[in-house]
């Protein structure tokens, strides 16, 4: 349905990224990297929600040496986040990360950017120029080193609605020039195993970011709304900026950057790639949302189904629906459907009508017909 913006593939570990790569999913472990057990266990977590690329905070070497053991005991590609010490990166690269997340807006000096990108290329990994409103260089400052702060020099000053004509140097210039700035260092070493991000919580910002870096560049673009907030507000701030790329065809990762559980990260994420039809993947839930019609307390079993169906891989639709106003429609429209009546429910399979059954059985025959499903599947 949307035309995708033809980018350059790479590959991170085994997952392709970029061209006609399916749009990917990752999150970002939130134990600390050095506690080596719990960062495994989330990312196993991680794993079974359907997580395809996994990154973790190197704020020290302990976490770049923990990187080690915790890539031997995971299945998904492993990225090291790399902010202000170029030597993490090193570290990473030498302990078997699969990519290298770099922040062009503290790690500035570019003869480091160059050591890193020498120790990238003889493992062919690559690299993300991951840039960050929150961490932008000073104005000024792009590729310079020193330790002046963003604050006095006025980055939160520059007006963020842009044009690229406007003759005020703004925020989106000032995010595209940084990541521009090390994509000429790693060309200039036929460094061509990148991925680029810019991210921010300004949603129009953002996507003006995207927009403008996505004309100028065929690299594969990793798309989030940073510090997006907690799962509802987040997801709703994530589904409306990284919605409004992917419907422009640009965007061949994503990330939902929530304050809860990464799981919802993921959850999220393909929310927003099935909610524009992009990624086909588990169950799809329609359920109404009530009203003075419903003859069932429609929201529980909506719920009660959401939950007993995470289990299940194949990509399905299922309806669960009030009343006979738009129950039956839905239902039918669904791989498995219920619409509901006084007491009792219609069950619906492909649109046909399969039976009848009581109020207490909507789940249960919910469920056994999707085990019919996913059966005949194998
Ligand atoms: S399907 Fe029926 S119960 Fe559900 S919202 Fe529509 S009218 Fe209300």
């Amino acid at each position: 349905m949307f035309e995708r913006r033809l980018t350059n593939q790479i590959a991170i570990g085994d997952t392709v990224i970029g061209g006609d790569a399916p749009i990917s999913v990752q999150s970002m472990t939130k134990t600390d990297t050095r506690d080596i057990k719990s960062t495994i266990r989330q990312i196993k977590e991680l794993e079974d929600a359907g997580c395809e690329i996994i990154r973790c905070a190197v704020p020290d070497l302990e976490a770049a040496d923990a990187l080690a053991e915790i890539k031997k005991n995971i299945s998904i590609p492993l990225v090291a986040d790399i902010h202000f010490h170029h030597n993490l990166a090193l570290k990473s690269i030498e302990n078997g990360v699969d990519a290298l997340r770099l922040n062009p807006g503290n790690i500035r000096d570019s003869d480091k950017v160059r050591e890193v990108v020498k120790a990238a290329k003889t493992r062919s990994i690559p690299i993300r120029i991951g840039v960050n409103f929150g961490s932008l260089p000073p104005i000024g400052g792009i590729g310079k080193t020193g330790d002046f702060h963003r604050l006095a020099d006025g980055v939160n000053k520059l007006a963020k609605d842009s044009k690229e004509t406007d003759a005020e140097y703004n925020v989106v210039d000032h995010m595209v020039n940084t990541a521009l700035w090390e994509v000429a260092i790693l060309e200039d070493m036929d460094f061509d195993q990148i991925k680029i991000s810019v991210k921010g919580f300004d949603v129009p910002m953002t996507v003006d970011a995207y927009t403008r870096l996505s004309d100028k560049v065929d690299y594969p673009l990793h798309l989030g709304i940073t510090e997006a907030g907690t799962p509802l507000n987040g997801s709703i701030r994530s589904a409306v900026g990284l919605g409004t790329l992917l419907a422009m065809g640009i965007g061949d990762t994503i990330r939902v950057s929530l304050a809860g559980d990464p799981v919802l990260e993921v959850e999220a994420g393909y929310e927003i790639l099935k909610s524009l039809n992009l990624r086909n993947k588990g169950v799809t839930l329609v359920a109404c949302p009530s009203c003075g019609r419903a003859d069932v307390d429609i929201v529980k079993y909506a719920n009660m189904v959401d939950e007993a169906l995470k289990k299940f891989d194949k990509p399905i639709k299922v309806a669960v629906m009030g009343c006979e106003v738009n129950g039956p429609g839905e239902a039918k429209d669904a791989d498995i459907g219920i619409a509901a009546g006084v007491g009792r429910g219609i069950i619906f399979r492909k649109g046909q009508k399969v039976k009848v059954v009581p109020e207490s059985e909507f789940l249960p025959a919910l469920i056994e017909e999707m085990e019919k499903i996913d059966l005949e599947s194998k």
